[in-house]
């Protein structure tokens, strides 16, 4: 039977799975929702503990300086998040207070922060790495995770406004990236069918705003600069969990990277949507997971975590 995202997100929020909050793809994550995803988060690690990945962890807001030099607010206007804050006297205090008490407008008394939310969890990276000189001759491959924001309220609980991404990111020559690239997909592939997830491979774009942004995504498509692996949760359309992204030089020219010997580098990601992940496990083996698969229970460390 095909149940629509709105009717999966009804049985969640019965069963205790999610909580809403008001606000749609904002919402509380209950005890078996965030074991699934803490299990799949932990079987990544072991996963990728092969590939010797520099740990490296972001709270999930970034400096707005960075957000704008990687051009995010040329490309996705409508998903950005940025933080305002209050810095006026005692008088605009008591204003402020009794708008939002009455939930009235109080945007006029807030002035923009110098951070924004974290749109991916990669694009803090960026940045840091200029900081630390050029890249070594053998490129850097770098496991970073974050709760990420995107402005798309949505019914589909697979569509969420906040949701954590884990993701390795590999900088180097773009023959490095190319090689590192290639093999995962099968990989992403393995890994979500070692926990009852079998998913498609499909030629992606990212949500660029307006007309130009249609171009940029047909061009992105055509160059096969992102795949995604997707799983039909709810409804009638896969929704991507992995997502494979080639951003050629992309950062290097926004935040000044360079090689060994000052050339610009390349990069890619490898990012698993670890919220959509659970959603996919509740979907594909019921909402009951103490019921689920003892091999899908078994790989997720299910019966070894409080
Ligand atoms: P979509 O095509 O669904 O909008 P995207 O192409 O914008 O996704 P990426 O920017 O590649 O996605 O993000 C990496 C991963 O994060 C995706 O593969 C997906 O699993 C997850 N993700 C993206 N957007 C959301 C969201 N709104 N809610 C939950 N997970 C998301
Ligand atoms: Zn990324």
């Amino acid at each position: 039977m095909v149940i629509s995202p709105s009717e999966f997100l009804r049985a969640l929020c019965d069963h205790k799975i999610l909580f809403e909050t008001g606000v749609d793809g904002i919402y509380g994550r209950g005890g078996s929702f965030e074991r699934a995803l803490l299990g799949f988060e932990g079987l990544l690690t072991t996963r990728m503990a092969p590939d010797h990945a520099d740990l490296l962890r972001f709270p999930p807001v970034i400096p707005r300086r960075d957000m704008e030099t990687a051009g995010y607010l040329s490309s996705f206007p409508h998903l950005a998040g940025s933080v305002f804050s209050f810095t006026g006297d005692e008088a605009e205090a008591r204003t402020l207070g009794s708008l939002a008490k009455e939930h009235g407008d109080w945007s006029a008394l807030q002035t923009q922060t110098e951070v924004c939310l974290t749109p991916a969890a990669c694009y803090p990276i960026y940045p840091w790495l200029a900081a630390q000189g050029a890249v070594a001759a053998d490129g850097r491959l770098i496991d970073v995770s974050s709760f990420c924001f995107r402005h798309e309220p949505s019914d589909d609980p697979a569509r969420m406004q906040s949701f954590r991404m884990r993701e390795h990111v590999k900088i180097g020559t773009q023959s490095q990236v190319e090689a590192w690239h290639s093999g995962w997909s099968e990989r992403g592939a393995d890994i979500l069918r070692s926990v009852g997830l079998e998913t498609t491979e499909a030629p992606a774009s990212d949500p660029f705003f307006g007309r130009t942004g249609r171009m940029l995504a047909a061009n992105q498509v055509a160059q096969g600069f992102k795949l995604e692996r997707s799983y039909l949760i709810a409804g009638s359309r896969p929704t991507p969990v992995m997502s494979l992204n080639y951003h050629h030089d992309h950062f290097s020219h926004d935040f000044d990277l360079k090689g060994p010997g000052g050339e610009p580098i390349h990069s890619a990601c490898v990012a698993f949507g670890l919220d959509r992940v659970a959603l996919a496990l509740f979907s594909a083996h019921g909402l009951d997971d103490t019921k689920w698969p003892a091999d899908v229970r078994g790989h997720l460390g299910l019966d070894e975590l409080p």
